[in-house]
């Protein structure tokens, strides 16, 4: 039986300045290392044999139907303007559209090198590979916006890191699109109008069909990206490279490179080796992001007719972000303490709370899942400091129906912890995938209890902490 991949193409079909047409480059050995077969049905795959498959999502057998591309793109990357960014080690296949009519890219990354891959190799390692794998995966099952893996090979090449030489790997991704910030930003800054207007039209027809106008399309990107880093902040989820073109205009989750879910609560937290300034930092999600709107909004600009309303219009859209952020904020973590529809007079209950658990370097996950089904103190180096909290809570909740259900659905029991990544990557690297099937299975379901599953539930030992993520 061979994959069959029912492919319905749309980005292909813009004009050549959006991407530059080739295959992936072929590799060695293709091995494949993990399928994702509930979602390849879900997209309408027939899947195939594991050779076949190895084949296909290694890029040596591009698949019937595929028109393999690389994206071009700009983005500012920490704040700086590159204007010219692209896929430097990924590959567009195709699109495909769900029974219920939804398109998604199929994407391969680490498929070899473009015409955009700069000073890279156009690669990828088996761990950063399989990361993504685990923690997009682990986001959806969480309820929260974002690219998934399909698939993951090993090429039976080595890829040089600083780490040494490093077993090559390939993910397969699905996305609603790979449309980003940055998208927008290349085309603006070439001042190509043309292909601008031609960016506009196609990423509303695709993510905002009730959309007429960039202002329609700008408050509809804003409300999705409010929500999404509203989302993150609520499983503890740093990106750590909250670039704008890994900022999509789908309002979905992608690029996951050093990014980490916290374990103890710090507002300062920072994992990736790249970010000495901590510019994308846990609490300077929200920031970032209308930081990252108003380049969107910068990009819209010329399509407006008169600019100068534009403008005004626009500003007044971005400046209103952060209330939107902090509704959907106020709501998520209201939730997590077990308030159905907090409001703003109960946010220094919640601001309270946090402030203890960073005070009393308490566990993100464990603290307020601990609110729902067990005791929330042991969290504290001071106990007696969520104690105080506890009265006032205990108190509110009286008003709530079903807290402790609230509670139970708004704060997983496993998050995909850093140092269980790290241990199932040196696992993998060494042939075995019983860890990664492991943290696949468990986090498939992360608001079940996981009684047997204790070991992933606990925060790192001091010997197993990590201290800093990488890109890959
Ligand atoms: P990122 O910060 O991961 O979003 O990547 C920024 C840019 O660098 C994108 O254009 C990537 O395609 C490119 N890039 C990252 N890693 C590599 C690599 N190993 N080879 C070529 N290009 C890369
Ligand atoms: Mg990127
Ligand atoms: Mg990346």
């Amino acid at each position: 039986m061979t994959l069959h991949i029912p492919f319905d193409n749309s980005y292909a079909r813009l004009p050549a300045g959006f991407y530059t047409r080739l295959a992936p480059v072929p590799v060695k050995s293709p091995g494949l290392v993990a399928f994702n077969e509930e979602l390849a049905k879900s997209l309408g795959m027939a899947p195939g044999a594991p050779e076949d498959m190895a084949k296909v999502f290694s890029g040596n057998l591009p698949p019937d139907g595929a028109e393999p591309l690389a994206q071009v793109y700009a983005g500012h990357q920490f704040g700086g303007f590159s204007p010219q960014l692209g896929d430097g080690r990924a590959n567009l296949l195709g699109e495909v559209v769900t029974p219920e009519g939804q398109r998604f890219d199929i994407q391969l990354k680490g498929s070899g090198p473009t015409p955009y891959s700069r000073m890279g190799d156009g690669r990828a390692w088996l761990g950063p590979v399989l990361r993504e794998y685990v923690v997009s995966e682990a986001m959806h099952a969480l309820g929260i916006p974002t690219s998934r893996a399909l698939a993951a090979v090993t090429t039976g090449e080595p890829v040089y890191r600083d780490t040494g030489a490093m077993p090559g790997a390939i993910l397969t991704r699905v996305a609603a699109s790979h449309i980003r910030v940055g998208t927008f930003q290349y085309f603006a800054a070439r001042r190509d109008l043309k292909s601008l207007q031609n960016l506009f039209d196609y990423t509303v027809a695709r993510h905002a069909p009730e959309a007429e106008t960039p202002t329609d399309l700008l408050s509809h990107v804003i409300e999705r990206q409010a929500r999404l880093i509203a989302q993150w902040m609520g499983v503890g989820f740093i990106h750590g490279v909250m670039n704008t073109d890994n900022t999509t205009l789908s309002g979905e989750t992608i690029d996951y490179g050093p990014c980490a879910f916290m374990d103890s609560f710090h507002p300062d937290t920072v994992y990736s080796s790249i970010d000495r300034q901590g510019r994308y930092a846990y609490s300077n999600q929200p920031n970032v992001i209308v930081w990252n709107m108003a380049q969107l909004a910068t990009a819209l600009v010329p399509l407006m007719p008169d600019q100068d309303a534009a403008i005004e219009e626009f500003t007044k859209l971005v400046h209103a972000m952060p209330e939107r952020i902090h509704a959907h904020w106020l709501n998520v973590f209201g939730r997590k303490i077990g308030l159905e529809a907090a409001t703003p007079e109960d946010e220094p209950l919640i601001t309270g709370l946090l402030a203890r658990m960073a005070e009393g370097q308490a566990d993100f996950t464990n603290t307020f899942r601990a609110l729902a089904t067990g005791r929330a103190r042991d969290q504290f180096t001071d106990p007696n400091a969520f104690d105080t909290w506890e009265i006032d809570w205990k108190q509110r909740l009286e008003a709530e129906d079903d807290p402790q259900a609230l509670m139970r659905r708004a704060t997983p029991s496993v998050i995909p912890r850093n140092h269980r990544i790290e241990q199932m990557i040196e696992a993998a690297v060494a042939g075995d995938y019983a860890p990664f099937d492991r943290l696949m299975n468990v986090l498939a379901t992360p608001y079940d209890d996981h009684a047997d599953d204790a070991d992933l539930k606990r925060p790192p030992d001091p010997s197993e902490v990590v201290q800093a993520t990488f890109c890959g």
